[in-house]
């Protein structure tokens, strides 16, 4: 039976070993039983350019994509807030095909929406200001013009600052707008939203124009970690012991 998997917001760094180890076991355990794996946004905790390809961490992560896209298995990716300059060069080494961020996906007989589901945060304000700077053109123009030391630097400055404005910000901005959820079902004619990013795991169900609508939200891998998998028979949250 035709399975699909789904992960989001690992956070991979080369000093969190704890998480890209249990990415490998997935990938040899998991991944290699599936047909489809979709990567929503995250992966890394931070990606300064593809030309960052050359540190040995980074290019572990990507040669394990790799291998198990080489067993056959469809490998989709989509940036996240952290990872939104991984570029061609990534995903052609770990044979990945790239997909904007939102994407409509049959699945298994069903129409379904990925995000990474930052988009769907929109009473964070701050956050939504400096997340039309950073996928501007310019922005990235300018950043990515910068020495791999400098981009390193400026972008762990960025990282710091950022934990400083999530710890004072109250935790029902920075999950989903109930308005965002239903616009995002309604404007691609489905009823079924998958997506990370809030580290919120759950199935969600709700109505949306007299019609019932599920939104499944993926886990985040710095405590345990874990995937949903959908097939023939239905989705389910899977979590990693
Ligand atoms: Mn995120």
């Amino acid at each position: 039976m035709p399975r699909t998997l789904f992960i989001s917001d690992l956070h991979l760094a080369a000093g969190r070993s704890a998480a890209s180890e249990a990415l490998f076991a997935f990938l040899e355990r998991e991944a290699a039983r599936c047909d489809a794996l979709y990567v929503l946004g995250d992966l890394f905790e931070y990606w300064i350019g593809d030309d960052d390809l050359g540190d040995p961490f980074n290019a572990s992560i990507a040669q394990a994509l790799a291998r198990t896209a080489a067993r056959g298995v469809q490998i989709f990716f989509m940036h996240g807030n952290r990872d939104f300059l991984v570029g061609k060069e990534f995903c052609r080494v770990a044979g990945a095909t790239l997909l904007d961020d939102p994407h409509r996906v049959e699945l298994h007989g069903r129409s379904a929406v990925v995000m990474h589901g930052d988009t769907l945060c929109t009473d964070d304000h701050d956050y939504q200001n400096w997340r039309r700077t950073a996928r501007s053109l310019q922005w990235q123009r300018d950043f990515l013009a910068a020495s791999i030391d400098e981009r390193r630097e400026r972008i762990l400055a960025l990282r710091e600052k950022s934990r400083e404005v999530i710890q004072a910000k109250p935790a029902e901005i920075m999950d989903v707008n109930d308005g965002a959820v239903r616009e995002a079902l309604r404007a691609h004619k489905v009823n079924l939203l998958i997506h990370g990013h809030t580290h919120r795991p759950a199935h969600h169900k709700l109505e949306v124009d007299g019609q019932s609508c599920e939104r499944w939200v993926l886990p985040e891998w710095y405590g345990r970690g874990g995937y949903l998998v959908a097939d023939a028979t239905g989705l389910k949250l899977e979590f990693l012991s």
